[in-house]
């Protein structure tokens, strides 16, 4: 796949900034409110971090809307809602499977209509039946620390959801302004969906993506600063492999 005719590797690098203070809770990923937890995510050094897989849910999320909504998007553009209207289902799929079963090569003829058929979003962020091409690396903390702070929420209880009495709970935020390494790939992106890909990029770096807990608050605004985007393709992959991303590479598309 490597060293596939098609192939090509869009990196981008950049620095992704807390715009108001981001709750990543530990275990926080079902967004469950009465399942609050205290303390943000920390990595192996104790820092806080923004987990590539949450960044990469909210991010389909938002692009799942847009394109839904045919705000910033070209009309040719699609996108099923995956969790509840996935483009494909089971019985398509097995209906594409049936229809290729006597083929000799049916593994590959099955495997082109299934991403024929896949929504142009499913194609880049990955579904049942195809994996991502997007991925993004978990966003370290950049420098040697980030003010937490703790503020006062109230207490949710937990068998019937709704506040308790006089209980409050203290709950850590990464202070706005914290800045976080940023990195995300998209692997043999097809030339139609380049559009889609610069969306993704947009909307990161609009400010406008809100991330973890308490969002409704105004909480977990995150935007993506002093970023640069390269291409590499048959044409740089020797040169990128032994020395790494240079000017050269740098993709631009305004
Ligand atoms: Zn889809």
């Amino acid at each position: 796949m490597l060293f596939d005719k098609y192939y090509n590797k869009y990196i981008v690098k950049g620095i992704l900034r807390t715009n108001t203070p981001l709750h990543i809770g530990a275990g926080e990923d079902s967004f469950n409110p009465i399942q609050a937890d205290k303390g943000v995510i920390v990595d192996h050094n104790g820092k806080p971090y923004i987990p590539g897989s949450s960044l990469k849910g909210v991010l389909r999320t938002n692009i799942e809307i847009m394109v839904n909504s045919g705000i910033g998007s070209k009309d040719s553009s699609k996108s099923c809602l995956i969790v509840n209207n996935p483009c494909l289902t089971k019985e398509q799929v097995d209906k594409i499977k049936n229809k290729y079963k006597h083929d000799d090569d049916k593994d590959l003829k099955t495997a082109q209509e299934i991403y024929e058929e896949m929504c142009d979003v499913c194609k880049i962020f990955g579904s049942n039946y195809f994996a991502s091409k997007l991925s993004i690396r978990d966003s370290t903390l950049k420098g040697e620390k980030a003010y937490i702070q703790k503020r006062d929420g109230v207490a949710i209880d937990r068998e019937t959801g709704t506040a308790a009495d006089n209980k409050k709970y203290d709950y850590e935020q990464v202070a706005a302004g914290a800045e976080f390494n940023f990195y995300m790939t998209v692997d043999n992106l097809d030339d139609e969906l380049v559009d889609l890909f610069k969306l993704i990029i947009n909307i990161l770096a609009s400010g406008e993506l809100q991330l973890g807990g308490k969002t409704t608050y105004g909480l977990g605004r995150v935007q993506l600063i002093d970023y640069e985007i390269y291409k590499i393709t048959n044409q740089n992959l020797k040169q990128y492999l032994l020395e790494g991303l240079s000017d050269e590479m740098r993709w631009s598309y305004v």
